[in-house]
């Protein structure tokens, strides 16, 4: 059954069920997000997809669109600035010096960052001190560029007994990302590489791979975040 919304004031058909960053993209808008993956449940984490609906904000990865639905997204400057105060947040929460990350030119915090403009956060760094994690053979995790996205939570799991690899322990500024080691020993390597593609910050790095692309062929650097989330709706 098809819909009709209002995406800044364009009048669209959309398909009743399609969340709102779904319908945005295939309409040629383009919202960020760090945490959904396209087709999968979204809890909704990091909120950097916020827009407003109705006039309240809303996490766009997590709201069907309905019939008579009037969506801000690019319109309204306080919630384009909303949107870039919290990419801004997950920086200050975390330390992240992209120029020494084997994520960098991969990141899609880096690369959202781009996207919303971002020169510096207006909040304080928190330097939280993090200990890197290397118990397994396959990955370790820098813990504090996690962003608590929960993808690799939700989405990694053991091959033979369909357990949970990774989890977040802890509450608030007290969170860390936690892996199984026995568990994440049986990784395959294709496993872990897309484990590693997953995450979208550089959290989890397959120990096999380090730098891997030279500087200008790296993955956002050929093709920004925000054409291929517009690009994978016009396949
Ligand atoms: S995880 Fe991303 S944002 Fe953080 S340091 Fe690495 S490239 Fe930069
Ligand atoms: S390790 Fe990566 S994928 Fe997992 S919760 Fe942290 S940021 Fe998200």
């Amino acid at each position: 059954m098809s819909v009709r919304v209002t995406i800044d004031g364009q009048e669209i058909q959309a398909r009743s069920g399609d969340n709102i960053i779904d319908v945005a993209a295939q309409n040629g808008v383009y919202i960020p997000s760090l945490c959904y993956v396209k087709g999968k449940p979204c809890l909704g984490t990091c909120r950097t997809c916020s827009v407003k609906v109705d006039g309240s904000v809303m996490a766009a990865c997590t709201i069907p669109v309905r019939e008579g639905m009037e969506i801000e997204v690019n319109d309204d400057a306080e919630i384009v600035d909303m949107r870039k105060a919290l990419v801004e947040l997950l920086f200050s929460e975390g330390n992240h010096n992209c120029p020494s990350c084997e994520k960098s030119g991969r990141c899609e915090l880096q690369a959202t960052g781009y996207e919303v403009d971002m020169m510096v956060s207006r909040f304080p760094y928190r330097f939280t001190p993090r200990v890197v994690d290397h118990a397994s053979k396959t990955v370790f995790l820098q813990r504090d560029r996690c962003i608590f996205c929960q993808r690799c939570v939700d989405m990694v799991r053991d091959e033979r007994t369909g357990k949970k690899i990774f989890s977040i322990k802890g509450r608030g500024t007290h969170s860390s990302i936690e892996i199984d080691a026995e568990l994440a020993n049986e990784m395959t390597p294709q496993q872990v590489r897309h484990a590693s593609d997953l995450c979208p910050v550089g959290c989890i790095i397959d120990k096999t791979q380090g730098y891997d692309d030279p500087i200008g062929q790296r993955k956002f650097e050929i093709k920004s975040i925000k054409d291929r989330a517009l690009e994978k709706e016009h396949r």
